[in-house]
């Protein structure tokens, strides 16, 4: 049983409540804040739901002097610049039926999860009780009003005392409705660590192909939150079959015995775990999440019944490459993605020239390669207790970076000490050749043949002509 805190709002937003109140509209603060208060958490946003319109709203507060943006009016929503804080105002609304579709008015037990269509459309209302009644959990279904206190139609606050997310209403007429509400209970269950209250769960489960209907931003959006939160373990392996309808390609994870020592989880539960250990970062998030899921395609078991998955990692950044492009990642997302999947299991030693050598594969992206670096200690944490040491090798491998960086050590051709015009100059044709010589320089400064000074890497080429 979690212990509720107070509710308190900044001034700037007590004034905004205060302002609508006095021009004659009710406002509320509604939604996260409200939950996040209750819980003790520090509330990310604020914001107001009105009787007011969008358009009231706006000359309301534009008339004292605010700046007013009109973020999204056609959903009724215009955030306010209090100078402290940015605050978003929006028109009580309320869902209904629309009229003629099917399903709005059949029984769940006779829609069909393949004729999906929308069956509701929102409304303006003038009822704080009605926009209530729209929301997805209980939990996000309070209204706080520094006159009022809080407003709890469907008992949200035991709902957050009991660490328990629930739909408001019938939980598969509310999935049916919007069948994203069905990842948000996964994602709520990984930020909060709440339990899905069961009904609610089973409604989720059984409705979960619908999110095949979700626009595919939505998705993503709640996804990346459901990888960031600090429940993500325990939040993939309960809702794996809900993830599995928009990426596919990690079902196959769940029990794949990995048959070797080094192992004590399966496939998937090594995968979770690795997320929950990488740093709660979008990208590392994603990468740990689709690091090990080339390995079903590749896996085999040898004549002593050992498990092996020779170039999982590449066949794990193609997949990646799919998945990212499907839930329209950005591009330059989703390429460090696929790079950090692609590499994750390159071997990197502790010394100057390994970690310059890394660097050179990862095109001299420093960030990048610590990124790699934080991935492979999660996923060295991740496998059997007693197999674990590569953890250490990465954290070692981080400071040798440190040194080597420290150093302006060459890892690229643009950083040797001389260029192409050098070569030509030492009598190599203009061509290929050129820039086979400057890999060849750059090889041996990286092996610390030669040291990374015009004198020594001109001997260098003219050793190279002569033989
Ligand atoms: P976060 O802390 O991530 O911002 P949140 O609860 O504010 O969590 P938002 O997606 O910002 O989530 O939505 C704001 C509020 O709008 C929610 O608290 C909920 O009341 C309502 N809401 C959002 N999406 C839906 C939905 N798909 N169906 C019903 N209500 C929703
Ligand atoms: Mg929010």
């Amino acid at each position: 049983m979690g212990k509720l805190h107070d509710i308190t709002i900044p001034p700037d937003a007590a004034s905004i409540v205060d302002a609508l109140e006095a021009a004659g509209h009710e406002a509320w603060v509604t939604g996260s804040y409200v939950r996040d208060m209750l819980m003790g958490r520090i509330p990310h946003d604020l914001d107001i739901s009105t009787s007011a319109r969008w358009e009231t709203i706006r000359d309301l507060f534009s008339s004292q002097g605010f700046k007013v943006y009109e973020t999204g009016t056609d959903r009724g929503t215009v955030t306010v610049n209090t100078g402290a804080h940015l605050v978003e105002i929006t028109t009580f609304r309320t869902e209904e039926p629309i009229e003629g579709t099917r399903i709005a008015f059949q029984n769940a037990e006779h829609r069909k999860l393949s004729v999906w269509e929308p069956s509701s459309r929102f409304r303006f209302t003038n009822s704080v009780e009605k926009d209530l009644l729209r929301r997805d959990f209980t939990m996000n279904a309070l209204a706080f009003n520094p006159n009022c206190g809080i407003l709890d139609p469907f008992g949200g606050v035991k709902d957050i005392s009991n660490e328990t997310i629930r739909a408001v209403g019938e939980p598969s007429e509310r999935f049916w409705q919007d069948p994203l509400r069905i990842l948000r209970a996964a994602r709520f269950a990984s930020q909060l660590g709440f339990d899905v209250e069961s009904r609610t769960k089973e409604a989720a489960l059984a409705s979960a192909p619908l999110l095949k209907h979700a626009p595919a931003q939505r998705i993503e959006a709640e996804f990346a939150r459901l990888l960031q939160g600090d429940h993500a373990r325990q939040a993939i392996m309960d809702w794996i079959d809900v993830i599995g309808v928009f990426i596919p390609e990690a079902l196959p994870m769940k029990g794949l015995d990995q048959r070797t020592k080094y192992h004590i989880y399966d496939v998937l539960e090594h995968t979770a775990y690795t997320v929950s250990l990488a740093p709660q970062q979008r990208v590392l998030r994603y990468a740990a999440f689709l690091h090990d899921i080339g390995k079903p395609e590749v896996f085999r078991i040898d004549e002593e019944g050992v498990g092996h998955s020779p170039g999982h990692a590449a066949a794990g950044a193609v997949i990646s490459e799919q998945v990212c492009s499907r839930l329209k990642l950005r591009e330059d997302e989703a390429a460090e993605i696929c790079t950090l999947v692609g590499a994750h299991d390159d071997r990197i030693s502790p010394t100057p020239r390994s970690v310059r050598k890394a660097l050179r594969r990862l095109g001299g992206n420093v960030r990048m390669l610590r990124e790699l670096l934080e991935l492979k200690k999660a996923d060295a944490l991740a496998h059997a207790p007693e197999h674990q040491e590569r953890a250490a090798i990465a954290e070692e491998v981080g400071l040798v970076l440190d040194d080597v960086l420290k150093k302006e050590a060459a890892f690229d051709i643009k950083d040797l000490a001389i260029d192409g015009t050098d070569v030509i100059a030492r009598g190599v044709p203009a061509g290929p050749s050129v820039g086979a010589a400057l890999e060849a320089a750059l090889d041996a400064v990286i092996d610390e043949l030669v040291n990374n000074t015009r004198d020594d890497l001109l001997a260098f080429l003219d050793d190279r002509i002569a033989h």
